[in-house]
């Protein structure tokens, strides 16, 4: 991380791991599973905290998630069509789609979180 959240910030850097940043948990918007952590899909330290309207992929359903970040804090609302769309588009993005099906497919899905 190049500077310190700021202490408005919904995010806060995970102790002890740069490359994960916390946020009070918020429901998936198409599985429900409680999210409360964002990083990088490649293991990289974060560099930056979610802006409004970056969009993030569920470890549990891979549905893909739109922040949604104002004055009265942070939310996730499901992606429209076009979003998604433009998700796919990208190949670096469907590469980690790809990977997260791969996974799911072997078995290693994260348990259902509440
Ligand atoms: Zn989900």
């Amino acid at each position: 991380m190049t500077s310190p959240p700021d202490e408005r910030s919904p995010f806060r850097p995970q102790p002890g791991d740069a490359g994960v940043l916390r946020f009070d948990k918020l429901k998936c918007p198409t599985c429900g599973t409680k999210m409360d952590a964002v990083s990088e899909t490649d293991g990289r330290p974060m560099t930056r905290t979610p802006d409004n309207g970056d969009r993030t992929l569920c470890l549990r359903c891979a549905g893909l998630a739109v922040f949604c970040i104002g004055p009265l804090g942070v939310a996730l609302r499901a992606a429209t069509a076009d979003e998604f769309a433009e998700f796919q588009a990208d190949p670096e993005s469907r590469r980690t789609l790809e990977a997260m099906h791969m996974m799911f497919e072997a078995g290693k899905r994260p348990p259902q979180r509440d």
